[in-house]
């Protein structure tokens, strides 16, 4: 199956047994993790948690840039199972990786052979700042896909907190989750990644899309209509560049920070604080790259706010035409898109009853996705996903996503 397009008919027409179907095939995952705990640690686990994927509608590299984001919960997640073991050592198991391997907090000590364990290090690093963390297996299941744009890191590493600040009776703030989660990847995988990820997959909300603001963290919830349902492409490339590509683009919108600045004279900390009109009158006087780079920042901010609005007032059209205008700024302005992303969005664009599609995730490869008829999203999946193929594009799957919720313990 690997070698072609998958079109996963999950759910059936009825919406009554898609929410069943939905709830059965997530209840199977927590048994089964719950089972696989037992066999590799020879007890049940004292906590089970979970945190989703993501897509993001509308905000694309806006987060480290101070601006607004869109993003929405899908309904594939990542669980954790814990329990205490007391002493000095850490014994982790990843289902999805089969590797299980044991570790003890050493601050400083990289995991190269696996690199995984780094996130988890990086809790138990972070929380034990808080107050003393002993020693703990974990069982790790996940329905959300690795390195695809979808944000399974932060559902990983927001459900591997949950579950150690709970079984040390660590009180943290809600806000306090996706900041440390942040910090993890920052600080102990290495990935300069923005606030957006762990953000959603900590406060999401089903059947909404959540602006956030990523320079104050204020947010709120749009409902998304009923009318509509997402499909998701998963081109199964991941560029060899990603990470130095996205780091470069990083430091690019810090140069043109105090390009700017200087530019305009006065104080600015972030993209966020140039408008669209002054940018516009330096075309000429600046950099054309870092001229590329800040124009996409502004506008996608932008249409973020614009998205929600289009939300709030229902215009499945309008919402669709932001999200075409932000893929074709993230293609040309930011330049981190990829053949098999725009192949998809062409395809998406040319199809009836398809509202609007783009890339999602941080790009250079990983996914994209499409904002559909409700009615008729079993049809242009298949549609979609068979078009997709016929360009030559083998290793990629399409799935229709249902929103989301944030993380939440399972049981206890
Ligand atoms: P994305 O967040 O878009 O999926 P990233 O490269 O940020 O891609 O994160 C993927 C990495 O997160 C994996 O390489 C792995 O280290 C870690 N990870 C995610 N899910 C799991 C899991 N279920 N088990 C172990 N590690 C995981
Ligand atoms: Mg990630």
């Amino acid at each position: 199956m690997r070698n072609q397009i998958r079109y996963k008919k999950r759910f059936t027409k009825q919406p009554r047994e898609k929410a069943v179907d939905e709830i059965a095939s997530e209840q199977d995952i927590r048994k089964e993790l719950v089972k696989l705990y037992r066999e590799e640690f020879g007890k049940s686990p004292d906590i089970l948690t979970s945190a989703p994927g993501r897509i993001n509608l509308v905000g694309e590299h806006t987060d480290y840039n101070g601006g607004y984001v869109l993003p929405i919960a899908i309904d594939r997640r990542t669980y954790t199972a814990a329990g205490r073991r007391g002493g000095e050592l850490f014994i982790a198991y990843s289902k999805e990786l089969s590797k299980k391997t044991s570790f003890e907090i050493q601050p400083g000590k990289f995991e190269h052979s696996n690199f995984w364990v780094n996130y988890i290090k990086g809790a138990c690093t972070l929380l034990s700042d808080m107050s003393p963390v002993k020693g703990v297996n974990f069982a790790i299941g996940s329905t959300v896909p690795r390195g695809s744009g979808l944000s399974s890191s932060a559902a990983y590493v927001v459900s591997i907190i949950e579950a150690v600040s709970r079984l040390h009776d660590i009180k943290l703030k809600d806000i306090e989750v996706p900041i440390l989660a942040q910090r993890i990847e920052n600080e102990f995988v290495g990935v300069q990644s923005g606030i957006m990820d762990p953000f959603v997959a900590k406060f999401a909300r089903e059947n909404n899309a959540i602006l956030v603001d990523a320079r104050s963290l204020e947010y709120k919830y749009v409902p998304i209509s009923d009318r509509c349902s997402f499909l998701v492409c998963v081109t199964g490339v991941k560029r060899a560049l990603a990470t130095t590509e996205y780091n470069k683009r990083r430091q690019q919108c810090q140069i043109a920070v105090v390009g700017l600045a200087e530019k305009l004279n006065r104080n600015i900390t972030s993209l966020r604080d140039v408008t669209l009109e002054e940018l516009k009158c330096l075309k000429n006087d600046f950099d054309p790259t870092l001229y590329a780079r800040s124009l996409h920042v502004i506008t996608e901010s932008q249409r973020a706010l614009q998205t929600f609005a289009a939300l709030e007032n229902d215009d499945l059209e309008f919402v669709g035409k932001l999200m075409l205008e932000s893929h074709l700024s993230l293609r040309s302005n930011y330049e981190v898109s990829s053949p098999e992303l725009d192949a998809f969005v062409e395809i998406a664009e040319q199809s009836e009853g398809v509202y609007g599609a783009r890339m999602t995730g941080a790009g250079f490869g990983g996914s994209a996705i499409c904002l559909v008829d409700a009615d008729r999203e079993d049809e242009l999946a298949i549609e979609i996903a068979a078009k997709y193929k016929a360009r030559g594009f083998e290793g990629g799957y399409v799935f229709i996503a249902r929103t989301g919720s944030g993380s939440k313990v399972e049981h206890a």
